[in-house]
């Protein structure tokens, strides 16, 4: 698991907010926050499985995973209808984020 110094931007659609974090000069991860608290998910690699940062409930793997995997897991649980679509798209957002953050 990385420790982010800081999220550079957040993206809300369709009841998913995913952030840009950055835990090194021009080092970008693409995170989907818990459907629970808009947290991120901690610990995974521990035996008891990922938790919400913030209320510790248990939530999907991908939560502790970054980009496509874990924005898609985050519009399932946000009841999307069409999640991979959704999360096509806020990948692309967001990589168009990352791009204008390195230049
Ligand atoms: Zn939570
Ligand atoms: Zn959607």
């Amino acid at each position: 698991m990385f420790e982010p110094y800081a999220a550079a931007r957040r993206t809300n659609h369709c009841g998913v907010t995913a952030e840009i974090w950055s835990d090194a000069p021009n080092v970008f991860t693409l995170v989907a926050l818990t459907p629970c608290c808009k947290a991120s998910g901690k610990g995974g690699d521990s035996p008891t499985g990922v938790v919400c940062r913030a209320c510790y409930r248990p939530v999907s793997a991908k939560y502790g995973t970054s980009g496509w995997e874990s924005l898609l897991q985050a519009a399932r649980d946000a009841k999307c209808p069409c999640p991979s679509e959704c999360a096509d798209w806020l990948h692309s957002v967001l990589w168009e984020d990352i791009n204008h953050l390195t230049n």
